[in-house]
């Protein structure tokens, strides 16, 4: 994979001129001359502003179709230090200029177009490891660190993260952070908001600064590193953080069995994690998706995988086993483990499906273990509803001992040429998987986050809550500069019509 890869290709003349979400980005000389002097090397180009401009949210491939960019920042900036950082964000906020962070720009919500233009700042200049504390397990990172390079860097040590996102090579420490990513081994190492320990953070009014950081666990006052982890760069941006590390694995086992139903493979599930048993991988596909990427016909698909000290592998497989086995499943070839192994971190070809005239994307959910084969029936059922839909299908992706993650997958063609089409039957599926989630309480969102994709859905999503985020934002931003039009909190400069 390529890090600065965008899922589809895009002509910088044409997109140059067609911005999906439009806004006047230009900016004057004499502020462009103070962000100069805030951070050194301020690029203007089309190029710059166009690859800002775009991560890979999937209808923005279907915008590059008809040579369209989502959005245009009016400048581009690569702090190199966390001081360049906080002195663009404090020249933002006094000036009442947007700043949009992106690093891999490989969030699928829209979590980084700079809607309303102003500053777009590049967080990969801040690289690299600053500090590991082998017998602490404690790693300190410069928030725009790649996976490939944090993971080497802790190999090189004896040591491994464990967060494995299918988007490994393309995202970053922050941006894992920002949008409460989560691995394909959580089970085990847990989602990103368990490693965190400390952050850095460049806020617009109190300039940098740290929270958590210095004990395994505290009781002064709230959590501020969770005030942080999940804010999409809407309240601060993280410059660096401290994570909590593991010894890398001794050892690891690989198994499959096929369940007659996906509800029988998912009780099965709960009944492992119930038991204190916490495989990296535990990951169930529905009948639908074991044929379609396994060949497995007529079962359900449990891919099991661990990785630990040898005596905690074996005990937890001895678990696993014996409650796939009282659920009915029988054992498969453990080579279907190493398969996905194999294929977990390809690219999915969006471009070539959307260039076929499809819709396509993901939508990832959590529920608790007693609404979730309901969650599961009703979600794909709204689907293969929807005028258009040739494919729904999901898997379990991640669990634990109160409930667990649903991926769908969701396929539709559009009813004609155009991207107001596709963008008409994509509202639609995000709407059918949210509703059925709402109804059985589930999180609308498990690791991909809001950005501009479901800041529709958030306010009721959070309820009276929501109030106290618009008034965190306030507090933390009163100047409303950063990433506005996001999380679906008040935007001083506009409403964005989201499609
Ligand atoms: C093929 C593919 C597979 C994926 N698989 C997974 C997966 O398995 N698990 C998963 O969790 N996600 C997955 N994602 C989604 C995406 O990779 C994650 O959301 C990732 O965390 C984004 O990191 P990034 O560095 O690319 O951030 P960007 O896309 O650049 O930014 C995402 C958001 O974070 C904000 N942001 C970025 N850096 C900072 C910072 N330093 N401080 C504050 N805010 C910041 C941006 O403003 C934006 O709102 C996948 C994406 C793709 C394309």
């Amino acid at each position: 994979m390529n890090r600065s890869s965008r899922p589809a290709p895009l002509d910088a003349t044409a997109a140059s001129r067609a911005a999906r979400f439009p806004t006047d980005s230009a900016m004057t000389a004499r502020f462009l001359s103070d962000l100069a002097g805030a951070c050194p090397g301020v690029a203007v180009s089309d190029e710059a502003r166009i690859e800002a401009g775009r991560d890979w949210w999937p209808l923005s491939t279907v915008w590059a179709q008809y040579g369209q960019v989502p959005a245009l920042p009016g400048a581009v900036c690569r702090p190199g230090s966390p001081g360049e950082v906080a002195a663009v964000l404090a020249l933002c906020a006094s000036a009442g200029v947007p700043v949009t962070a992106f690093a891999g720009a490989s969030g699928v919500c829209g979590g980084s177009l700079p809607v309303h233009g102003g500053v777009s700042v590049d967080m990969t200049g801040l690289d690299g490891v600053i500090a590991v504390d082998p017998d602490s397990l404690l790693v300190e990172v410069r928030a725009g660190t790649f996976g490939p390079d944090l993971e080497a860097a802790l190999r090189a040590e004896g040591l491994t993260l464990g967060h494995w996102p299918q988007s490994f090579d393309l995202s970053t420490v922050g941006g894992w952070l920002a949008c409460r990513s989560a691995g394909q081994y959580s089970t085990r190492y847990g989602k990103i908001e368990d490693m965190v320990q400390g952050l850095e953070v460049a806020t617009t009014r109190q300039g940098l600064i740290r929270t958590g950081g210095t004990a395994p666990r505290s009781a002064t006052g709230p959590d501020l590193n969770q005030l942080f982890v999940g804010s999409e760069g809407t309240l601060g941006l993280i410059t660096s953080a401290t994570l909590r590390v593991h010894p890398a694995p001794a050892t690891d086992m690989r198994a499959a069995y096929g369940f007659d139903s996906f509800g029988s493979g998912l009780d099965a599930c709960r009944r492992v994690l119930r038991r204190g048993a916490t495989p990296a991988v535990l990951r169930l596909y529905d009948r639908a998706e074991s044929d379609r990427q396994f060949a497995v016909t007529g079962q359900a698909l449990l891919i099991v995988v661990d990785e630990a000290d040898p005596a905690l592998v074996r005990a937890v497989m001895a678990v696993v086993d014996e409650e796939a086995r009282a659920g009915g499943a029988t054992p498969l070839d453990p080579g279907l483990a190493d398969t996905w192994l194999e294929r977990r971190n390809h690219l999915p070809p969006v471009a070539d499906l959307v260039a076929g005239g499809l819709v396509v994307d993901t939508v990832e959910v959590a529920g608790r273990w007693s609404e979730l084969a309901d969650l599961y029936e009703d979600a794909v059922t709204a689907l293969r509803d929807l005028d258009g839909t040739i494919a729904a299908s999901a898997h379990q992706s991640h669990a634990y001992p109160d409930g667990a993650c649903l991926y769908f997958t969701f396929a539709g063609r559009r009813s004609q040429p155009g991207p107001g089409a596709a963008e008409s039957y994509y509202r639609q599926a995000f709407d059918a998987v949210t509703a059925a989630t709402t109804a059985h309480r589930g999180a609308i969102s498990h690791h991909h986050g809001i950005g501009l994709n479901r800041a529709r859905y958030l306010p009721a999503a959070l309820g009276p809550a929501f109030a106290v985020l618009q008034a965190v934002k306030d507090g933390l931003d009163p100047d409303g500069v950063l990433n506005p039009g996001k999380l679906g909190m008040a935007d001083r400069f506009g409403t964005v019509s989201v499609p």
